[in-house]
């Protein structure tokens, strides 16, 4: 190198007196993102000198490409090298100098205000000057590919001067250098270095070394063609997602659109268990192989926020607010496809490989029934492989089933009524009962059936929906067939009273009907409509005490029962109280109602009665 080194000095053009301080301000909140901007600046470079040299208009062997980053503790720096395409003394002016700064000026009018801090980089070009958050001082030393062109170093303080002078660098490429300020020391650390880098660059399309390691996947498997892939290479891309996930992805979709927008991806549609909420923000956004976020909210409909994988776009804008993004037509047209995709898919398994979508049903009904209940585009398409599961463990489409309980299974007025129970293990009695009439039973006890029961009733037309201890079975399905009832109104009335009395409720809702003679004595439901309006006051977290206090069970005499008939005719009144909280406390008991001193009585009774 020359002593009289060319030296020229010059001013950044901009009105206000020094950016940095705006810079440093409004980016406060993120100042990790500065790695992911310079590294994703030397892939760029590596990108364009491969294009460069395959286009023929490069001299220079490409040789491989690669970004190097190293901490220097001593020297307080950080250093970002690459050896892409380089720059030449003009270039920095232009594109370092330049081009960034004339964005920042509107910038500064624009955003003075908003606190939007996320939306400058990129958005305005301020990409290699998120350097300055972290650095008092920055230096490039680059060597353009060009021909008989000179290495140029240029440096910036924390202000508006730059300075550029030639360098002796002999090799084509880059180094960014940065000198970290006293205030974000934190960035000295290697481990510290490592983490930010593992999470912004693990994807990126260019080895990424660091203490002599490459870091990152360069060719992972969403920017390969589904075709060139095995299941294999599925599932083990699952696992370097996500090493510490215990089961194998169900399933997946690859995503692959290049119009009207570009998205490609993999979404894996993975095991799912009831606590669904910790496996959300499983799907990470990138942008050309960028990690940018894992809040995909907006771009992927809520109802697949559980889904796993990537999604690589282009398109989406990235860094701008929220409210901005609902509103972006690419992020809506992109929320339809990936909709559409998933429905596809879900219906290829379904008619090609009927068994293990029934198999798998367990996990993707979660989705399927979430996404009918949110999102009336996809219900139109999933109502035609949305299985229903009886208490049998048989499993149905909405439409089989219709047909499966269309004669057996209609009231007076020709109404279908479907039933069902969300727990066959406390409704067994009620199941029971309904079994004996040869009528089927659904099992709807996931943590959304009970909203996914709202959207049965609405595809299913001229059909009622009801849980199976909702009244007795012939009123359920009210069938008009009168069964003739033994007693008189007076025997009626008698045993009414008799039952609020011994249950010390006066405002008890007791009723006499004609059951059949093997159904239980007394059973106790609570009607549909109550139930569902306490579910829906429960859910909206209102208190029940407004309706007047937890809807009661209404009381059911069976008037046919022998034990019934047993206390009208008995005269001696602590012998039939006795009887009257037995049989009671049986319906209780038979939905698993009974328990602390209830219980205790119940039981102590019941050992007394034996003993007679
Ligand atoms: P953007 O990446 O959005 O263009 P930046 O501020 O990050 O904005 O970078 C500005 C420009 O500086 C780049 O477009 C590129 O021309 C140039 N540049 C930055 N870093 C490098 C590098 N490592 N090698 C070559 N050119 C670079
Ligand atoms: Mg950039």
């Amino acid at each position: 190198m020359s002593q009289e080194t060319e030296k020229e000095k010059g001013n950044i053009s901009i009105n206000t007196e020094n950016i940095f301080p705006i810079i440093k301000k409004f980016l406060y909140s993120d100042h990790e993102i500065f790695l992911r901007e310079l590294v994703s600046n030397a892939v760029d470079a590596c990108q364009k000198i491969k294009r460069i040299t395959a286009l023929g208009e490069s001299a220079d062997p490409l040789g491989e490409l690669k970004v190097s980053v190293s901490v220097d503790e001593t020297a307080k720096t950080i250093t970002i090298s690459d050896n892409g395409l380089g720059m030449t003394a003009e270039e920095i002016k232009k594109y370092i100098n330049q081009i960034a700064f004339s964005g920042a000026t509107e910038f500064v009018e624009k955003y003075k205000d908003k606190g939007d801090e996320k939306q400058i980089i990129g958005h305005f070009g301020l990409g290699f000057y998120s350097a300055f958050m972290v650095s008092d001082f920055v230096e490039i030393i680059t060597k353009s590919f060009q021909a008989d062109t000179k290495a140029a170093k240029w440096s910036c303080t924390g202000n508006t001067e730059f300075e550029i002078v030639e360098a002796d660098k002999t090799t084509r490429g880059t180094d960014i250098i940065l000198h970290i300020s006293e205030d974000s020391a934190e960035f000295l650390n290697n481990a510290r270095v490592k983490g930010v880098l593992d999470k912004y660059c693990k994807f990126l399309p260019i080895p990424i070394e660091f203490e002599e390691k490459i870091l990152n996947n360069p060719t992972p498997l969403w920017s390969k063609a589904p075709a060139d892939l095995t299941k294999e290479d599925y599932l083990n891309f699952y696992k370097e997602l996500y090493p510490y996930s215990m089961d194998e992805p169900l399933f997946w979709i690859h995503l692959n659109v290049d119009f009207p927008f570009n998205l490609t991806g993999v979404l894996y549609f993975p095991k799912i268990s009831n606590k669904f909420e910790q496996n959300r923000n499983k799907i990470q956004l990138y942008s050309r192989q960028v990690f940018i976020t894992d809040e995909v909210k907006d771009v992927v409909p809520e109802f697949l926020m559980l889904l796993h994988g990537v999604i690589d776009s282009p398109d989406i804008p990235l860094n701008v607010s929220r409210s901005y993004l609902q509103a972006d037509a690419n992020v809506k047209k992109i929320n339809s496809y990936i909709t559409k995709k998933v429905s596809d898919k879900l219906a290829e398994i379904f008619k090609d490989d009927r068994p293990n979508f029934e198999a798998k049903w367990d996990s993707i009904g979660v989705f399927v029934k979430y996404g009918m209940i949110t999102d009336e585009k996809f219900s139109e398409r999933a109502v035609n492989f949305c299985l229903l599961t009886n208490v049998e463990n048989k499993q149905f489409t909405i439409e089989e089933y219709k047909n499966f309980i269309e004669t057996n299974q209609k009231d007076k007025s020709g109404k279908s009524i479907v039933l069902f129970t969300n727990n066959p293990e406390t409704q067994d009695t009620y199941i029971s009962s309904a079994r004996k009439r040869s009528y089927d039973v659904l099992k709807l006890d996931g943590v959304i059936d009970q909203h996914f029961v709202q959207v049965l009733e609405r595809k299913l037309e001229n059909t009622d929906v009801k849980r199976v201890d909702a009244d007795s079975i012939d009123r359920l399905i009210d069938k008009d067939i009168k069964v003739e009832i033994s007693l008189s109104e007076d025997e009626q009335n008698t045993l009414k009273d008799a039952f609020k009395r011994v249950l010390g409720n006066d405002k008890l809702n007791v009723t006499v009907e004609a059951l059949p003679t093997d159904e239980m004595p007394v059973v106790l439901v609570m009607p549909e409509f109550m139930r569902r309006m306490q579910e829906m006051s429960e859910a909206q977290g209102m208190d029940m005490n407004m309706f007047g206090g937890a809807p009661q069970f209404n009381v059911i005499i069976n008037g046919n029962h022998k034990l019934i008939h047993k206390i009208l005719k008995t005269t001696a009144t602590a012998v039939n109280d006795a009887l009257i909280h037995q049989i009671y406390d049986l319906a209780l008991l038979s939905q698993n109602k009974l328990s602390g001193a209830n219980l205790t009585a119940f039981i102590t009774r019941s050992v007394l009665m034996c003993e007679v």
